[in-house]
């Protein structure tokens, strides 16, 4: 019935000290879905992407990406992050490099492209999310919304199988959020693989295939929107959607 899984996480743990902050983490997310991750501040949502990208070490559990274990000796981990990109909530754009630079940089470096391959693949996504007007503009002289969508170019400039994204609106100011969830949608309608750590509850409602709660760095409920904002099976969910729209 579902395709085979771009990947699978099962039983994954985390610990920080003795402190457990992932505890038997089971996911799997296969081709074309969108899978977005709701919960409240410190549940582990960040922890759980940043261990799918591999910026955490597992402390228990196996993350398989195509069959293979991701913290194995034979995985090759900057091909992997191009592979499986991330986007996070700050950006974190090179400072010193235009806009155009940050997204061939790791296309050469990485995927050893040509300068002018990478320059090409790089105007072609930066035109994708209407940056077109700003490749030569160093990120101090762009705005949040316009950072972010520089840095999700960049991601697409890598030729990945999915995507990981942090709250990619959380850092923004609100006329901004629009701008990066319209870029995000669009994705997601040509069917790009995401899973989209995120306080939208709009996107989380009407983009995604699945919608999977986090509290207390346990995953609580993973289903489709219409079940977990209509009629969530775990009543944890559910107080946690009543508390978010409350306030
Ligand atoms: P979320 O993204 O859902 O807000 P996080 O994954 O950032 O949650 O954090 C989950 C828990 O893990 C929090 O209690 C946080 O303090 C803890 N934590 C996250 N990163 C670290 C770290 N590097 N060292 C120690 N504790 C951490
Ligand atoms: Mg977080």
């Amino acid at each position: 019935m579902s395709a085979e899984p771009i990947i699978q996480i099962t039983h994954l743990k985390k610990q920080f000290g003795d402190h457990l902050v992932l505890d038997d983490i089971n996911l799997s997310v296969s081709k074309g879905e969108v899978v977005s991750v709701i919960g409240a501040s410190g549940s582990g949502k960040s922890t759980m992407l940043r261990c799918v990208n591999l910026l955490e070490n597992p402390t228990a559990g196996e993350i398989l990406y195509h069959g293979v274990d991701i913290t194995s000796k034979e995985n090759d981990l900057q091909k992997y992050r191009a592979s499986v990109g991330m986007v996070f909530q700050q950006f974190n754009l090179f400072n010193n490099m235009t806009a155009l630079e940050n997204c061939t940089v790791g296309q050469i470096k990485v995927l050893k492209r040509s300068k002018e391959e990478a320059k090409e693949t790089a105007m072609t996504y930066l035109r994708k999310v209407g940056m077109e007007q700003f490749i030569n503009a160093k990120p101090a002289q762009l705005s949040g919304g316009q950072k972010q969508r520089v840095a999700i170019a960049r991601s697409l400039a890598m030729s990945p199988e999915m995507l990981l994204f942090d709250e990619p609106t959380s850092a923004l100011d609100p006329q901004m959020v629009g701008e990066v969830l319209t870029v995000m949608r669009q994705l997601a309608s040509e069917g790009l693989t995401m899973i989209v750590v995120t306080h939208e509850m709009a996107f989380a409602r009407d983009v995604s295939s699945r919608v999977v709660y986090m509290e207390g760095g346990v995953i609580c409920e993973d289903d489709v929107p219409s079940v977990i904002f209509k009629k969530p099976n775990n009543p944890k969910t559910a107080a946690f959607l009543e508390r978010f729209f409350a306030n």
